[in-house]
């Protein structure tokens, strides 16, 4: 008595033991191994079988105790009988014993249970005659059927979320968009293929490291947005925020990105991670700029030859006004040449926006400076009124330029229309021009309000305009010093500013000269400011120290 007391109960702690160990396992195999050597050494049996049901309603031996893998078929007849039929049970069980050659004599079988469902069976053979199992060992199979059950499932699942897993992993590995995954850290877990190629990061590299280093996505003013207006920590958050903006790629590429992220937080909003959806917009961008500018442009450049245009032909056509034949010709002939430079401004802003400055078409001919320049100074004159007095320091003898006359007018006039437009209490307009080595440099300066250094170099951007008062109080879409830039760059030379807030700008730009001199009179140095456009030139084109840097310094 004692001695079956002590027997169940060694039991029973084998039965715990067993139970912790196989719960803890996550891999089904070693689950389904564990549970039937631990049935049949319970039961002491000599062999034993586990079968589970899978989602095809068939159930299937998945390991077994004892048994070849090749004697499995023979259970078959035995898996297919009701547990309740103990007879029927061994009938099948010495049958399948016979068909592979083992003494199998006795079975006890208890069902896998799970939330209600039977997801298998387990089976524990004996070859001896006379050692059938006795109902307590029937009922303790049957308890640990229960703990194996939960076990088992637990395995199944984690299987199953692992093949999605995988699924998914190679969903994020194959996608054509960049994806990047991010702990509660902003730290990079997931790093996928196309994102390699987008960044030129490696994902060794990039794994563990925080995603504004490895996507330092930057505002237009240089600011990195992922360290000054995280998407993801924008108050109120967003479900799917978006962040746009340029990048710079472990190879030098600059591009302009879409990157939208899903973010997973807790009740109470703390971050726990984020998957990031990142796309390469760069065309689309220059696209759209492109046509932001041609917009920017028809309501800047164009509009002053169009309403001179329209202010002669309304003058004409006064019915009160009888205009002699001269009046009438030479207001005719200004609006044909105000409708000529429309139609040359429509094609060179259409080109530049297309920021194709190498394949600009232009209409080279050589021509003298001083009376192109004498005409700009002369159509401005109007608008500059007594407030403004214009010197041209242009010897007459001065070699002439090889280039295109009518976009090279266009820069004149840009320069001039800002030395008035940035000048608002007038002053002198001094337009020089002088030989240096291959190039005459022309220059526009004047006493105006001047440009801060630090903005000296982005005046040449499209769009850009220095941020200050009288940019509130002028008309312009900071196009003029663009355009001016692809002309005189397309002809192969290059322009610049010198400028002292308070105290003036002068704005240079070379032009080829029709026949390159063979020795420089001048002598040219480099100058602190000329600090426009990235250019190898030679020295050539700097400003010789014998010119001082400014109109005002010329001047007093
Ligand atoms: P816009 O005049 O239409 O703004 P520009 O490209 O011609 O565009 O000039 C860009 C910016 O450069 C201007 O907005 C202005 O701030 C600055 N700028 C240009 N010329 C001068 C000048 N002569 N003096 C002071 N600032 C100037």
């Amino acid at each position: 008595m004692l001695d079956r007391y002590d027997q169940r109960l060694r039991q029973l702690e084998s039965l715990l033991r067993v139970s912790r160990a196989i719960t803890a396992q996550l891999d089904l195999t070693s689950v389904l191994n564990l549970v039937i050597e631990a049935a049949v050494d319970l039961l002491a049996g000599n062999s034993g079988l586990i079968a589970l049901r899978d989602d095809d309603g068939v159930t299937r031996i998945y390991a077994a105790s004892g048994l070849a893998h090749e004697t499995w078929p023979a259970f078959d007849d035995l898996l297919a009988t009701p547990l309740d039929d103990q007879q029927a049970l061994v009938r099948r069980l010495r049958e399948a014993g016979a068909d592979v050659g083992l003494p199998l004599r006795h079975v006890s079988a208890a069902p896998l249970v799970f939330r209600g469902a039977t997801v298998g069976v387990i089976y524990v053979f004996r070859a001896a005659l006379n050692v059938e199992f006795t109902a307590e060992e029937h009922q303790l199979l049957t308890a640990f059927a229960d703990q194996a059950a939960i076990a088992v499932s637990n395995a199944r699942l984690f299987q199953s979320v692992l093949r999605e897993k995988q699924h998914l992993d190679a969903l994020i590995e194959n996608s054509a968009d960049g994806v990047m995954i991010l702990d509660s850290r902003w730290r990079i877990t997931t790093f996928n293929r196309a994102m390699e190629q987008l960044t030129g990061w490696s994902r060794e590299e990039a794994i563990g490291r925080p995603c504004a280093e490895v996507l330092a996505i930057h505002t237009p003013q240089g600011d990195n947005l992922c360290l000054t207006d995280c998407p993801l920590q924008r108050r109120p958050f967003e479900p799917n925020p978006v962040a746009e903006g340029w990048i710079t790629t472990r190879d030098g590429r600059r591009l302009y990105i879409q990157s939208r992220y899903a973010a997973q937080r807790s009740p109470q909003g703390a971050f726990l991670g984020a998957i990031a959806n990142v796309r390469d917009v760069t065309e689309q961008k220059i696209e759209a700029e492109m046509q932001n500018t041609f917009i920017s442009v028809i309501s800047h450049e164009l509009r002053t030859p169009v309403s001179i245009i329209k202010g002669y032909a309304e003058t004409l056509a006064r019915q009160d006004a009888a205009w002699d034949e001269a009046t009438l010709r030479e207001g005719l002939m200004i609006i044909i040449e105000e409708a000529d430079r429309l139609a040359l401004q429509i094609d060179t802003l259409l080109e530049a926006s297309r920021l194709q400055t190498d394949s600009m078409r232009l209409d080279v001919s050589d021509w003298p400076v001083r009376p192109l320049v004498e005409r700009v100074v002369e159509r401005f004159a109007p608008q500059a009124g007594d407030r403004f007095t214009f010197q041209i320091d242009i010897p007459d003898d001065f070699p002439p330029v090889h280039a295109d006359y009518e976009r090279t007018r266009t820069v004149l006039e840009n320069l001039i229309s800002n030395a008035i437009k940035y000048s608002p209490n007038g002053g002198l307009v001094r337009i020089a021009a002088r030989v240096s080595g291959d190039f005459a440099i022309i220059s526009v300066s004047d006493q105006g309000i001047g440009i801060p250094l630090e903005e000296q170099k982005k005046l040449f951007r499209r769009f850009y305009r220095v941020d200050n008062r009288l940019r509130r109080e002028t008309q312009g879409a900071g196009l003029g010093l663009f355009l001016s830039r692809a002309i005189v760059e397309a002809q192969g030379g290059r322009i610049w500013v010198d400028s002292r807030p308070g105290r003036g700008s002068r704005f240079s730009f070379t032009v080829p000269l029709a026949t390159p001199m063979l020795s420089d009179q001048s002598t040219p140095v480099e100058t602190d400011a000329a600090a426009s456009v990235d250019h190898s030139e030679p020295a050539a084109e700097m400003i010789p120290r014998a010119e001082p840097p400014l109109l005002e310094d010329h001047e007093h």
